[in-house]
Parts: structure tokens; sequence; C-alpha cells
């Protein structure tokens, strides 16, 4: 079968970013097909033990994508300071045979060195334009564990697990391969803390992560990440504090130093966004919409907020508010320019890994995280239909029925941008609602 419809039927999903469908983005060619192996996220080591334990699998994955977009290389972006993966990879992309076509790359150990346009421009100094995708430079980008998935796929296994890092102010990190709908909080038990009422977790990487109210929910195809802190730690305050607060907060004590500006990865890499004037847009309630549509361009990395600002404000916030007032009425940032040249002070600006990891107060938590083998035995697994950019899966199964692990439970619908969902273990359908299918765990005979 076509490998796009391998990976279709399979329901690959991003696996690091916001799940846009896999298939779709193999739509057309392009003269590079890079892997996001920058793992940039404090605390986070999925990726890099991925490429460890899965190096012929994740070569052969992201290749069999290249060969299909008919890109003429393949690049894999890992950090530098990875050298023992390096090594691994280096040696089997040459007993595969692929040396003339995969090519590993070292990147920076800096923040966001993963940001999908940050990665572009540092594996082949292209530059995304303004509001637009990779694939606008000829770049096709997909995720390490996204290229495992795609490698299952090939033999014809749906996405039905995920790898999550736990980590934190923990006795125990670790990760862990997960099936898909487990309930969180089966995962964080395995942290070793007793109690979590003094914890909050962010899921996801600490940086671009959100605190989650409680400890429901499910694992998603998408889930890469816990992280448990007290609940007294900066993070966790920072992180919590209402849009409501953080603007009046913001709209006080803002200086107009532009930091914020400065130190911006997309602003560096030559776009028109700044947040200085946004937080200014604010501060005089400046109805001056232009102003205002730049705040289209922050890719949510969150430097600004926890490392730049002096005086620890919210431009971040102020970013998001602004799009989803500039969303609801329906305006869209349009850019004047299509060529951008990264600004010269780019290259002395980047933020190190370690200087941000000890500003956010995270250096004595960032350790290894070792994949451990963990046997879940929840009682059911809740698949969400909606783990995706684009539309829900509808459900193909119906209440009563049995399942076996890997068997499809939802469809895209039909000419929609959506992705399948499969049932992560054996059992019988128990309920179905507008989001999930609840499957009870158990045999399928
Ligand atoms: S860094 Fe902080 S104080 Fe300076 S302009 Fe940005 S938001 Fe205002
Ligand atoms: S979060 Fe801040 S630093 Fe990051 S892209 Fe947006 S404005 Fe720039």
């Amino acid at each position: 079968m076509d490998l796009r419809n391998l990976i279709k039927d399979a329901g690959v999903i991003g696996a690091g970013g916001a799940g846009f469908p896999t298939h779709a983005k193999l739509t057309s060619k392009a003269e590079y097909v890079l892997l996001n192996g920058a793992e940039c996220e404090p605390l986070l080591r999925v990726d890099q033990q991925l490429m460890e334990l899965f190096p012929d699998e994740i070569i052969r994955g992201l290749s069999a994508v290249g060969k299909y977009i008919e890109a003429r290389k393949a690049i894999i972006g890992i950090k530098g300071k990875h050298k023992k993966v390096i090594a691994i990879l280096r040696k089997r992309i040459a007993a595969l045979g692929l040396s003339n076509y995969v090519e590993v790359m070292e990147l920076r150990d800096v923040y966001p060195a993963g940001d999908e346009q940050v990665l572009v421009y540092e594996l082949t100094k292209r530059i995304v334009p303004e509001a637009s995708i990779p694939l606008k430079v000829g770049c096709v980008v997909i995720n390490s564990e996204t290229a495992l998935n795609i490698f299952h796929a090939m033999a014809g296994n749906p996405v039905t697990n995920t790898y999550i890092t736990i980590a934190g102010d923990i006795p125990r990190r670790m990760t862990v391969k997960v099936p898909v709908g487990v309930p969180v909080r089966d995962v964080i038990r395995q942290c070793g803390v007793e109690n979590f009422d003094n914890y909050a977790v962010i899921d996801g990487g600490p940086m671009m992560g959100s605190v989650r109210n409680n400890v429901d929910g499910y694992v998603t195809k998408k889930s890469k990440g816990y992280v448990l802190l007290k609940k007294d730690h900066f993070l966790i305050r920072k992180k919590s504090m209402s849009i409501a607060q953080a603007r009046v907060i913001s709209r006080a004590a803002c200086g107009q130093c532009r930091m914020c500006t400065d130190l911006c990865p997309r602003y560096l890499l030559g776009h028109n966004i700044q947040p200085h004037k946004v937080m200014r847009a604010l501060s005089y309630n400046l109805g001056d919409v232009k102003e205002q549509q730049i705040a289209q361009l922050c890719c949510e990395c969150n430097i600004c907020e926890l490392f730049s600002c002096p005086v620890n404000l919210h431009p971040r916030s102020v970013n998001v508010l602004f799009k989803q007032k500039l969303a609801e009425q329906g305006i869209k940032y349009q850019p004047a320019e299509i060529e951008f040249k990264a600004r010269s002070a780019r290259e002395y600006r980047l933020i190190p890994s370690k200087r941000l990891i000890a500003k956010i107060g995270l250096s004595a938590f960032d350790k290894p995280a070792p994949m451990t083998e963990v046997e879940f035995r929840s009682e059911t697994v809740h698949i969400a239909l909606q783990q995706h950019i684009g539309a829900p899966a509808v459900p193909v199964v119906t209440v009563g029925e049995q399942v076996k692990a890997g068997q499809l439970i939802g469809k895209i619908p039909d000419n929609s941008l959506g992705a399948a969902v499969h049932s992560s273990v054996n059992g019988t359908v128990k309920e179905i609602t507008d989001n999930f299918i609840v499957i009870k765990v158990g045999s399928y005979e």
C-alpha cells in the first residue's frame, strides 16, 4: 500500500506538538525531510532515548518519508551534547547503506532549538516566512517518535502507545511507554509520591506545557511529559496566574525595555513579532489592530515570560489574549514581506538551556529519566476522539462490542482533516461519549 495511506490508516500524528495528522504533510514534494530530535523542553527525555533505543526504525521511517516526498536529503537534528546517540545514529545510517541520503547535524544546546522554524533555519539556513509553514521553503519536519510510528505504520501497526517522561521534584524520574487512553493518574503514580496534595502537574514541558487543574484526564498520542512540582514552585505560581491577573500586572508594570522582543526567537529569525509593542497596545488601550496582529506570529515558546522580562511580566499571555480577540474578529496577519533574513544579533542572543533551567528553578531536577518498563493495569482506557488537529474521529464500534489492541475504533470523517483512532487494549466497549470511546480492559475471545 501507498506510504501515505499506511500512515493515515495507522492514525499517525505529530507526536511532539499540536498533533497535526502526518499523512496530511505528505501531499506535496519537498527538498528536505528534517527529523526534529532537538527535544529542547527542559527535563523531557523521550526523543533522545528513542533515537538511542530504536535508531534503525527511526532512520527507516524518516528515509521512507523522504523518498516518498522526493526529498533530496534527510537530516536528523539532534543536540551535539548527545554524543552517544549521535555515534549510534551515524553508525546505523552507514550500516543501513543510507550515508548518501541521511545526515546527522548537531544542534547547539539552546532553547527553543526544537521550535519548527528555528530547526529549519539551523539545519538548512532557510527562513520560514511569517505565518507560514516549513513546506514553503521546501522542508517537511517530523519528530523522532513520529518517525518511529511511521516505521510501525509501514508494517501495518497503528499508534496505540506513546512515550512519556515523568519528571520534576519527585523521587523516581523515568520515561515510560504508555497505552493511549490510560488515566493520567495511573502514569504519575509511578513517580514515588504518595500524597499529591502539595503537588501540581505540568502537562508537557515546563516551558510550553500548562498546569493541569487536576490529575483526571487520559493519555493521548501526543502526551510527552508530566512535570510534577510543589505548588509553591515559581513555575507553578507563574503558570497558574489567570489571564485577568496577568493583564492587570502587565498593564501596570511594563517599562517598554523591549527585552522580550530582543530575545524572542521568532523576532531573531527576522519576523515582525515584537511583544513589547503588544504590551504597549495593552498598557495604553491602543485600538491599533495592526500592531496587535503581530501577536499572531508568536509560537508561544514562553521565553519572554519565563526568561527575558526583567520584571516578570506576561508578554506571551498577552499575545495569546490578542490572538483570541483577533480570531474572534476573523482578522488574520498579512505578511508585508516574503523574504526574511535572520537579525545580525541572533548569534549572541541564543538562550543556553542550562541558564534557562537555572532561571526557572529546575536545575535540581535536571536529571536522567531512564526508560523504564511499567505494566499499566488500568481497568478502563478512554480513547479520545480528538487527539489531533482537525475533525474528531467518528466511532465505528458500538457499546458492548469486543475489540482488540490495534483495532480501528474511530475513523476520519469524510472529506475532513483528521486522524483515525485505535484501541490500545483488548477489551469491551463500555461507553461512547461525545469525546471518548471507553473500553473496559479484558480479554478478546
Ligand atoms: S521585557 Fe517586560 S518590561 Fe520589558 S517591554 Fe517586555 S514586557 Fe515590558
Ligand atoms: S512566547 Fe514570547 S518569545 Fe516566544 S515567540 Fe512568543 S513573543 Fe516571542
